[in-house]
């Protein structure tokens, strides 16, 4: 029998965080991981270099259904506390675009500074252990059966992150965790995914596959402007991905092709202007060629742009300044980089991830229903909710 004061379920970013500072406070902390290595996704996230943080988190950049739960995490851990971490261990770091910290070198050093961390805090990892049944044993205790024996601890950390990449360990235990303990899960779906045409549009654009565009890509709630990029199956990029946790099935997207010209001005006056030049060498000076050739019938963009009516080249601008695209669906949980929804954050305390009802029973990272932004909210959402629950658990 492991007699321990903290298990925590999952050695992702979050269970490693809590595991940490829980271990600084001197408790007895073990880590259970039923994958054969921790931290499989820190290893895969960025690209391979971890956008381990942003200088600009901020709670709006966060989706819940309940915007304010986070607040107090981020706030009482937060970017620059991180950054800090990242400084002391002399990990080289850059900032790529809109604030996002990303590892100079390999994603590797952000897990090793971890399991560093972890290891002068005496915490100890378990790897592929497998948890067949969890008893609450009486107010104080909880009892864990495992591939590797029962364990017995005070608090219990769901740390067990959400269901992208199947492949990566992803499991919806800490889902069932809530369930067991009677507490609400809000339904889950894929969130930073890209997004799939229906097969009309997938044919009229399947040749522009690995094309990208400078772009503004907007719904009624919120507008990204990122580069999109063309898929074989649809649509991807930073500001499809960003779009894709707000996008609701049904719902048609407005994307600006050319978010810093008004077209409609640009082609009356290049009318005036150069009345012989073809549309599609106007064209060409605000958009990739291949882009045009697909998007503006050959027949038009062959025109003299004199030959075309105001009211033609309003149409025109219209398509490329705000093209209503119905996507089909996402490429789900196989490619997201995150899955909203999850365990109800009303059920949580907002200041230590207890559970209200629950003494002794926390849920941090990706499990609670807290999905930030692409760029390293994510990352900083595991680290500032793993802190918040380390300091009591
Ligand atoms: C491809 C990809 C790239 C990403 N890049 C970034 C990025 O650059 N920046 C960013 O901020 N975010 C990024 N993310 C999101 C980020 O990885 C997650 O938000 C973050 O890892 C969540 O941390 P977590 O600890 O809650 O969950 P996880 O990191 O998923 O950890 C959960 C752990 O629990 C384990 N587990 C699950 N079930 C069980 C069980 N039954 N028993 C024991 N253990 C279990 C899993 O194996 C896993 O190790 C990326 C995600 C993906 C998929």
């Amino acid at each position: 029998m492991n007699n321990l004061d903290v298990v925590i379920i999952g050695a992702g970013a979050a269970g490693l965080f809590c595991a940490i500072e829980a271990g600084k406070r001197g408790r007895k902390v073990v880590v259970i991981e039923h994958a054969n290595k921790p931290g499989k996704k820190i290893l895969m996230s960025g690209g391979g270099r971890c956008n381990f943080t942003n200088y600009h988190i901020h709670p709006d950049c966060y989706l819940s259904h309940n915007p304010h739960f986070c607040k107090s995490a981020l706030k009482r851990y937060t970017q620059w506390d991180f950054i800090e971490l990242v400084n002391k261990h002399g990990i080289p770091f850059h900032e790529k675009t809109l604030g996002q910290l990303f590892c100079d070198e390999k994603s590797k050093a952000i897990l090793n500074m971890l399991l560093a961390e972890c290891n002068k805090a005496g915490v100890e990892i378990h790897l592929e252990t497998e948890i067949t049944k969890i008893t609450k044993v009486d107010n104080n205790s909880f009892q864990l059966s495992t591939t590797r024996g029962e364990y017995i601890c005070e608090s219990l950390v769901a740390a067990c992150g959400g269901l992208s990449i199947p492949t990566m360990g992803a499991s919806p235990f800490g889902y069932k965790i809530a369930e067991q303990f009677g507490i609400n899960v809000w339904p889950t779906r894929a969130g930073l995914v890209p997004l799939t045409l229906h097969d009309h549009d997938k044919a009229r654009f399947e040749e522009l596959s690995g094309v990208s565009f400078n772009s503004l890509v907007s719904n009624e709630k919120i507008n990204f402007r990122e580069n999109t990029l063309f898929t074989h199956r649809g649509l991807s990029g930073p500001a499809i991905l960003q779009i894709s946790s707000y996008w609701q099935a049904g719902e048609a997207l407005s994307i600006n092709m050319s978010p810093d010209i008004n077209l409609e001005t640009e082609l009356k006056l290049a009318k005036s202007q150069y009345p012989t030049k073809l549309l599609k060498n106007v064209l060409s000076e605000y958009l990739p060629k291949r882009l045009i050739e697909v998007i503006i019938a050959r027949e038009i963009a062959d025109i003299r742009i004199t030959e075309l009516s105001h009211q033609a080249l309003e149409k025109i601008a219209d398509s490329i300044n705000d093209w209503q695209v119905k996507p089909n669906g996402t490429e789900g949980y196989r490619t997201a980089e995150v899955t909203l929804g999850g365990v109800d954050c009303n059920a949580l305390s907002s200041v230590t991830m207890q559970v209200n009802d629950v003494p002794g029973l926390y849920f941090i990272g990706e499990v609670v229903d807290v999905t930030g932004w692409l760029g390293g909210y994510n990352f900083q959402w595991a680290w500032s909710s793993g802190w918040a629950a380390g300091q009591v658990a």
